[in-house]
This record gives C-alpha cells, structure tokens and sequence, in this order.
C-alpha cells in the first residue's frame, strides 16, 4: 500500500503548507488489518501489542477490539497505555527495570512481569512482597534463547541467540526455576516463558522460531501455562505491497497449539499491525541539482521520521502533485526522472527516499511517505534544529 487511501489523500492535499508536515493516519484501515490478523489467529493464541511501535492513544483504542492486551516496556509506556486503554491487560518487560517502575506497575496492578535477569526477578520478588502481599504476581521469564537451524539469520534486528543484554541466558534456567518453584518467592507465580528473539521474520521463519521457543519450554520439565514467542513479524520496506503471510502463521500456530492443549500461546508484534496505517505527508520546498543528481529538499525530514535513516532503506513514498503555485517567484521543478527526497536538517544524513521516480517533480507538490505507522515519530529526534512539530490526523 505505497498509495495512501482516499481518506489519508483528500487529507493531505487540503491541508495548509502551516499544517505540513502532517502524521495522517487512517484508523478504519489500522481496525482492518487488526481484525483480519485476529481473523486468521486461532483462538487460543493471544494477540498483545507492542505499545513500543506507535503508543499514540488513538491507535491503542483503535487496536482495543482486536488484541488480547498490550506489552509496555517502561515505566512511561505503562502509566500512557493505562490511561489510554483503562482496564486492559499489560504484560510488563524490558531490560534495566528500576525499583520505581516496578512498584508502579505492582500498584497498578500488572497482570504480567517479563523478568530479564536474576537481580529483576529478585527487585520483584521484594517489592511485591511490599506493595502486593496478598496476591501472587504473574511472571513469565524471558530467555535468550539460540535457535535451530539459521531461523534468525533473515532477521533485520536479532535481540537474541546472540550476546544481548535481554533477557536470561538459557544456562540460568534450573536455577531460576528452581527458586520460582521452590516457594522462595511465596508472592511470585511462575506462569511461562517469554522471548522475543528478533524482528523482520517472514512467516515460515516465525514459526519455526515459534516452535523452538515452546520445545525449549516445555522441554523445561516444570509445567507451565504460558508460552509468549515474542513479535517480530516483518514488514518489507523495500516492498510496500507484500504482506506478512499471517494466514500461513496463524495456520502453524493453530497446529503448535493443538500440540500443546496445556499451554496458551501469545504474540506480541508491533510493527507488523501498525506500520501499514500511517503516512508522513509534506511539501516539496525547492528542487536542485547537485553533481548530476537532482534533489527535492520537503518540508520535515528525518527529525520526525528517523525510520529510513536507522534502518537504512529508502522510505516508500507517492508524489501528489500539486497545480497552484502561489508564490511570484519561479517554481523549481525536476529535469530528470529519478530524485532524491531529503529534508530540512543540516546533515546529510537527512535522506527520505533515495531515487524517486518523480518525473516533474515540483517544489509546492506534495509528498506522502508511507509504512509511517511504526517506529515512526516516536523514534525520531524532534528538536534537532528546532523545526515545528508535525501535526497529527486521526481518521475514522
Ligand atoms: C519491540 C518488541 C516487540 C515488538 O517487535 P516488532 O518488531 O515491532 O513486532 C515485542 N516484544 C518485545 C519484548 C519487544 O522488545
């Protein structure tokens, strides 16, 4: 979906040049894709989002219907998506949890802990013995684990199966289940385990991963009701218009579950339910050539959307054009075929999409990148230079 839907269009092109660059997403297409991949799930297997993708307040009700219940990994993620989201499940993780994040969490009364090293498990056991001594917390232990044959070598970020500072590593094992079952930590319940080994799998790889995760479990001789297999689910930059097979995932999953009738299975992708939902649309502000390139310099830049400059690629994107040019000025425009988008920032560094086909691309058109729904904004570091701030559209 290079294009931006109908809605997200007429959006863009009635806006002011003041309201650019602008974050438009199109909700009715975040609560399709939400419900067709909920869809193909069987219905044993839970579907968490990942808050970390995109924690706008709107997208996470918009995700309500659809998902199980959501994973925060910070202090901060879990006080917004409580507020956002009142009532729904939260399973707690991340490295470097502080004492302060924890007792947070306690007193909200978090269904779920992922625990990342013996001292989390330890800082937890302690603060719930103070903060909630009649109930028992629920702890899933995330594990490091090495996976069989090469599933992780496809991934474009691998947390795991190598040094990582996430989670346990899987020589920790009987000893920390030992104590979790023990009765050393009365307030602790172990409910599972959790690991979430790399993003950018494509669903063969995913549940081969999937699998891995739960024979290491349940190969763990401790009887367990959870197993959580992470996210991860790929989102192809490079193709705008292939999709995560989930029908396929959702197929292998069900064949998991059924092996395992004791465990619930969950899920817990980020980028892959949101990536598709939002653009980043802008103006053309001047067109030049440099060196025997031509570039487009847009309103914006990589200060609001950093995704192409951390992962390297070429953003998708669709020129609109644009008839009026109100200015007395000339209007500079393209000579060639292919130009470069770059935004506003005194870096070079500062590249969007690299040769665009925009034939008679001018400066006034506008420009609206898309997969912008993830790791777009929220990741990107807005006070560089002191630019305005975007402004943001929530369609239904
Ligand atoms: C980031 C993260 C996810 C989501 O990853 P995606 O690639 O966005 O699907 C899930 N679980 C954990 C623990 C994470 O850190």
């Amino acid at each position: 979906m290079t294009d931006p839907t109908l809605a997200v269009r007429d959006r863009v092109l009635s806006l002011p040049p003041i309201e650019l660059p602008a974050y438009v997403y199109d909700l009715a297409a975040l609560r399709e894709h939400a419900a067709y991949v909920r869809s193909v799930l069987p219905e044993r297997v839970e579907l968490y989002y990942a808050a970390k993708a995109n924690p706008e307040p709107e997208i996470l009700a918009a995700l309500g219907p659809y998902v199980d219940g959501y994973e925060v990994s910070s202090g901060g993620e879990l006080a917004h998506v409580a507020k956002a989201v009142p009532g729904r499940p939260l399973a707690f993780g991340g490295p470097g949890k502080t004492p302060d994040e924890i007792r947070a969490a306690l007193e909200q009364g978090v269904e779920r802990f992922h625990v990342e090293s013996a001292h989390d498990l330890r800082m937890l056991a302690g603060l719930a013995r103070q903060v909630a001594p009649d109930t028992r917390v629920g702890v899933l232990l995330r594990f490091n684990l090495a996976v069989a044959d090469g599933s992780l070598a496809g991934s474009s970020l691998a947390m795991g199966g190598r040094p990582t500072p996430f989670g346990l590593d899987p020589t920790q094992a009987p000893d920390i289940m030992r104590i979790l079952t023990d009765g050393t930590y009365p307030h602790l319940e172990l409910r599972g385990i959790h690991a979430h080994l790399a993003s950018g799998l494509d669903a063969p790889e995913q549940l081969a991963v999937a699998r891995s995760i739960v024979d290491w479990a349940t190969g763990l001789g401790v009887p367990l009701a959870e197993v959580n297999v992470g996210g991860g689910m790929a989102v192809d930059y490079t193709d705008p218009d292939s999709r995560f097979d989930w029908r396929a995932y959702g197929e292998g999953m069900a064949r998991l579950a059924d092996a395992h009738p004791e465990l619930t299975l969950r899920i817990e992708p980020g980028r892959a339910l949101t990536a598709y939902c939002g653009w980043y649309a802008t103006e053309v502000l001047d067109v030049k050539h440099s060196h025997g390139e031509e570039f487009a310099v847009v309103r914006g830049g990589t200060h609001h959307l950093r995704t192409p400059a951390t992962k390297g690629h070429d953003q998708p994107c669709s020129v609109l054009a644009v008839g009026e040019w109100p200015h007395p000025w000339p209007r500079p425009a393209a000579d060639g075929e292919r130009v470069s988008l770059t935004g506003q920032l005194c870096t070079p560094k500062d590249l969007l999409a690299r040769n665009v086909h925009a034939p008679g691309l001018r400066a006034g058109d506008r420009v609206a990148f898309s997969l912008a729904g993830a790791y777009a904004w929220n990741i990107s570091h807005h006070d560089f230079l002191m630019h305005p701030r975007p402004s943001f559209h929530f369609l239904n």
